[in-house]
């Protein structure tokens, strides 16, 4: 039998453009008073926000007057390519090897007004800190933590556009796959079907290594998918999402198979549920990530299921799968509208059976909106 490859997710094409050109601008308008004249961006996240330059090699120098991405030769095109396309053409762009591509960061930043250069302190290996620095002496290096991570907190309508399809190509995934989880099917192989169904409803990528974690597994929050075959009664954790033009969703549903469970895991199933909903209602703009945390946690806690409850409640979604705002206990960053997190809590019991159920939202203007939309109600198990 060949392999029917209907793709038949949402329309991509579509989505409202990217708004990247204005980006470097409002990273120029964080790098005044203590923090540093020049930034090298080192994460490809951040370069890809910057620039939309999507290779798996480069690094974007941004000064107050100038902006220059260098990378190899096996973007040359690519790089010219994506950077017209982002209405970005004012970032120079260097090609070459390794060493030309310092030389020219360097000559760079020597050029710029002022002598101090920022590092993304989270993402550079120490070894390339210290060539760095040896590099740009005198010049001193200052480190700098979620700069450009605070200019991505916030989502314009395409980037939210992307992640709201990748939810919905989550979403008709699952549907497809999830009568295969009372069919003594293994744990990798439901994982394999949702990538796959995810990839033919349109996804680039998967968001991340899909979790499918059945019967005493399911009790291990990343659980990778085993060769275990689900079997009747088993809890089965789903966990997975899609990756859309470089933006991912993030989604957990906990089936039972065959619908039937113990009594305590139906308690347990119903404790996070209604923790769950909790949650989600008590995402607005203005509240902190760690108020949402405990909203969860009170709500386990009540019935005797703090200790179950080991993770924090959610993250930021967007470029990268964990990104700003963190959603745990004590979080302090203020959720503001344009936001996208997760809602998370799960309870777990080991050697018996664990339950997760997760949502990816959007904080609106009066609250929020769920991107991702398969049933939670006791009927889908
Ligand atoms: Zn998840
Ligand atoms: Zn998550």
């Amino acid at each position: 039998m060949g392999l029917t490859m209907t793709v038949n997710g949402p329309d991509i094409s579509g989505l409202p453009p990217l708004e990247i050109s204005g980006r470097i601008g409002k990273l120029r308008a964080c790098l005044v008073g203590d923090q540093p004249d020049c930034l090298v961006v080192t994460a490809l996240a951040n370069v890809r926000y910057l620039t939309g330059f999507t290779g798996s090699a480069g690094v974007l120098v941004v000064t107050p007057d100038a902006a220059m991405l260098a990378t190899d030769g096996r973007y040359r095109t690519q790089a010219a390519e994506q950077l017209e396309a982002g209405s970005v053409s004012e970032v120079e762009l260097v090609v070459g090897r390794v060493d030309a591509q310092r030389e020219a960061i360097v000559r760079i930043v020597r050029d710029s007004a002022g002598g101090r250069v920022g590092f993304e302190a989270e993402h550079i290996p120490w070894a390339q800190e210290i060539r760095w620095a040896e590099l740009f002496a005198p010049f001193e290096p200052v480190a700098t933590n979620g700069l450009v991570e605070g200019l991505r907190v916030v989502k314009d309508e395409g980037e939210i556009a992307r992640i709201a399809a990748a939810a919905e190509i989550a979403d008709a995934a699952l549907e497809e796959v999830a009568s295969m989880i009372e069919k003594a099917y293994t744990e990798s192989e439901v994982a394999l079907a949702l990538d796959v169904a995810m990839r033919r409803h349109g996804a680039e990528d998967r968001a991340f290594e899909t979790i499918v974690a059945s019967g005493p597994n399911s009790a291990k929050p990343h659980a990778r998918p085993s060769d275990r075959v689900i079997e009747s009664g088993d809890p089965v954790v789903i966990d997975f999402g899609a990756d859309v033009d470089g933006y991912k969703s993030d989604m957990t549903r906990t089936f039972f198979a065959g619908g039937e469970t113990s009594t305590r895991m139906a308690e347990v199933y119903a404790a996070v549920l209604a923790s769950q909903v909790a949650g989600v209602e008590a995402v607005s703009p203005g509240v902190t990530g760690g108020f949402v945390d405990e909203v969860c946690r009170t709500h386990l806690r009540s019935v005797g299921l703090a200790d179950a409850f080991e993770h924090g409640t959610g993250h930021g979604v967007g470029l990268d799968i964990h990104e700003a705002p963190s959603v745990g206990p004590g979080s302090a960053g203020i959720l503001a509208a344009g936001a996208v997190v997760t809602v998370e809590p799960g309870a777990y019991l080991a050697g018996i059976g664990g339950v997760r159920i997760e949502d990816t939202l959007v904080v609106t203007t009066d609250g929020r909106r769920a991107l991702t939309s398969f049933a939670k109600d006791p009927a889908w198990r």
